[in-house]
């Protein structure tokens, strides 16, 4: 069943949205492109004439009720956005006369769900190395099933359109829909348009394909990095990693960020980039800052040789040339994770030069996919987030995605492949 399909007019629609905004100290919202991302999928169930739960969870509260992250805080933002009042479910667990009382056109939206343990289905407060850890898992697991029943039971059609968290096997992303037959439930617009571009990259890929990873660590990212290496012509690697190979190749890094226990790691992907036939493009050179600060002194050196007292905060101006020229050729390209520490201004010329390289392949014809937190948060840095392809949502359930894991959120209702 897919959403254009369906008609809700008369219908109840429990519908789980990534409502996770970021917001400042005095609880107002920073940045709204995650409600304006679900506003398609709302606005056509309120405009069949159906009536909207909206579920989401913000932030990590770990079960407990924590009032600097309620969605009660965003409930006006969302009503401003979709033209109609919004009334609040303090209770997630006890809406159900809230539920019962909406009529076509109403909206209900419930307070965040991860206040309870059930959502995540994680016990609480007990370690793993408990030995009653199993058994408390295990009565979890059950409390989940209830408290996804109970969601469940507030309507009569279930849409997911949270890809951020379409990885996790939480009440409200996966475990939901087995209550709901299989004409009832279905991803939303956002999802469909997440799952198509990750369809994109992996059924019909135009070469040269082009992975570029950046970020601090290569601990987590080597699932990507070894599953990519299967797929892609080049794979360009930058960011905090680039210290941890030039260290495994020998090279005095100065007091740059490095994984001492991954150096063997680094040595793997390069004789395994070499085996597959698989560019691996490293960075060279680097601007080095004596300071982990904006504005502190910088140079440009080869990684190889960073002085004691400096690290490298940003890939230099060959390595730049290098990233450039491979991504330019690129046909299909993936971009997840900054070059530098894109925070501070001093350091962004690296993830700059990479975007600017993304949006000209693109404008030659090139298919460019962006991912994760910190890449967007660079594309929306330069102003270039209309000049790709297709700017994901999802960090981690991009990621899984692409490595071709079965995502539990996307598995639940459209069954699953095995
Ligand atoms: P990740 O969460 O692993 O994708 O990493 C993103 C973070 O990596 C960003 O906050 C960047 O500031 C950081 N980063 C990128 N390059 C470096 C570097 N050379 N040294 C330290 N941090 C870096």
């Amino acid at each position: 069943m897919t959403i254009d399909q369906y008609n809700f007019a008369g219908k109840k629609a429990i519908v789980r949205v990534d409502f996770n905004v970021p917001l400042d100290e005095n609880g107002n919202i920073t940045d709204d492109t995650r409600i304006r991302g679900a506003l398609p999928t709302l606005k056509k169930i309120l405009n069949d004439g159906g009536s909207l739960i909206i579920m989401s969870h913000m932030g990590k509260p770990k079960g407990k009720v924590n009032a600097k992250l309620s969605l009660s805080q965003i409930k006006d933002a969302v009503a401003k956005a979709l033209g109609t009042e919004v009334e609040f479910a303090e209770d997630c667990a006890k809406a159900a006369d809230q539920a019962k009382a909406l009529k076509p056109g109403q909206v209900l939206l419930l307070e965040n769900l991860r206040f309870y343990p059930e959502e995540e289905g994680k016990p609480v407060g007990i370690d793993k190395a408990d030995p009653a850890y199993d058994a408390a898992k295990k009565e979890m697991k059950e409390r989940q099933k209830e408290f996804a029943k109970t969601l469940a039971s507030y309507a009569d059609v279930y849409v997911n359109d949270a890809f951020g968290t379409a990885h996790r096997r939480h009440a409200s992303t996966a475990v939901i829909a087995d209550y709901f037959d299989a004409d009832d439930k279905m991803l939303g617009y956002l999802m469909e348009k997440e799952v198509k571009a990750v369809d994109n990259i992996l059924s019909d890929i135009k070469r040269p394909f082009t992975a570029i990873m950046g970020g601090s660590k290569v601990s987590t990212k080597i699932g990507i990095i070894e599953n990519l290496m299967e797929k892609v012509d080049n794979l360009i690697l930058c960011g905090g990693m680039t210290y941890t190979f030039a260290k495994a190749l020998g090279g005095n890094i100065g007091k740059s960020i490095c994984e001492e226990d991954k150096l063997d790691l680094a040595l793997d992907i390069i004789e395994k980039a070499k085996q597959k036939g698989v560019n691996l493009v490293l960075g060279t050179d680097c601007v080095a800052g004596d300071d982990f600060k904006d504005g502190c002194n910088t140079q440009v050196c080869s990684v190889m040789e960073i002085p004691e007292g400096w690290e490298g905060m940003d890939a230099g101006p060959d390595s730049r040339k290098a990233f450039a020229d491979v991504i330019k050729n690129a046909k299909t390209i993936l971009w997840n994770g900054p070059a530098g520490v894109f925070e501070f201004d001093t350091f962004t010329g690296g993830s700059r030069a990479i975007a600017d390289a993304i949006v000209e392949a693109t404008e030659n014809g090139a298919f460019s996919l962006i991912g994760g937190g910190d890449s967007v948060a660079c594309i929306n840095k330069f102003g270039l987030a209309d000049k790709v392809s297709y700017v994901s949502t999802g960090g981690g359930a991009l990621l899984e995605a692409i490595e071709g894991k079965e995502l539990p959120g996307i598995a639940a209702i459209r069954g699953s492949k095995k």
